[in-house]
């Protein structure tokens, strides 16, 4: 007997978009994974029988792993959080970043404001040592995944424009190196 429709399928969701770590949500944590393997298969294979993609929001470096272990159409963020909180490009996931065949949605501009605001902020007085410690966290942050957009450009991985919210989409590569 066929299942009924899923709700968000029913409401008419044109993409079903999982959040596969933590991280720019009220108190959750963007190192750590959120789903095991075997229940990200189960949200891929039921998106992809009522014909719908699916994008994953992946800030921990193992959810990277989870979700092209599941299958996903497209990854969001790809940022490279580590358990300790630390961040480093993984070469070999980037490879199978690319051999997968998967799309990626960098949201490159994230964090730049906050860094622009305590910038300004340095110029006319010295930072708290909480505003010192996110302006480092910041910096690592954002060249972190300017390298991870450079390292997968740089094998052809597809890429769109998002910032995480409702966002036209387009081809990064169009967009950025032309
Ligand atoms: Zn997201």
């Amino acid at each position: 007997m066929p299942k009924e429709r899923p709700a968000l399928v029913k409401e008419g969701a044109d993409f079903i978009k999982v959040m596969g770590s933590g991280g720019g949500t009220y108190i959750t944590q963007p190192r750590l994974s959120y789903f095991t393997v075997d229940e990200l298969k189960v949200i891929v294979s039921e998106a992809h029988r009522h014909e719908r993609r699916t994008t994953v929001h992946v800030l921990a470096t193992q959810s990277i792993i989870d979700a092209l272990d599941a299958g996903f159409d497209c990854l969001e963020h790809v940022e490279f959080v580590e358990t300790d909180w630390s961040r480093k490009y993984h070469p070999e996931i980037g490879t199978r970043i690319a051999d997968s065949g998967c799309w990626v949605s960098p949201t490159i501009m994230s964090g730049h404001r906050r860094l622009q605001r305590l910038l300004v902020k340095r110029q006319v007085e010295s930072l708290t040592s909480e505003e010192q410690a996110l302006l480092t966290s910041l910096k690592i942050k954002i060249a972190t995944n300017f390298e991870t957009v450079g390292r997968l450009y740089d094998m052809k991985v597809p890429m769109v424009v998002g910032n995480g919210r409702n966002q036209r989409v387009w081809r990064l590569r169009f967009l950025v190196w032309s």
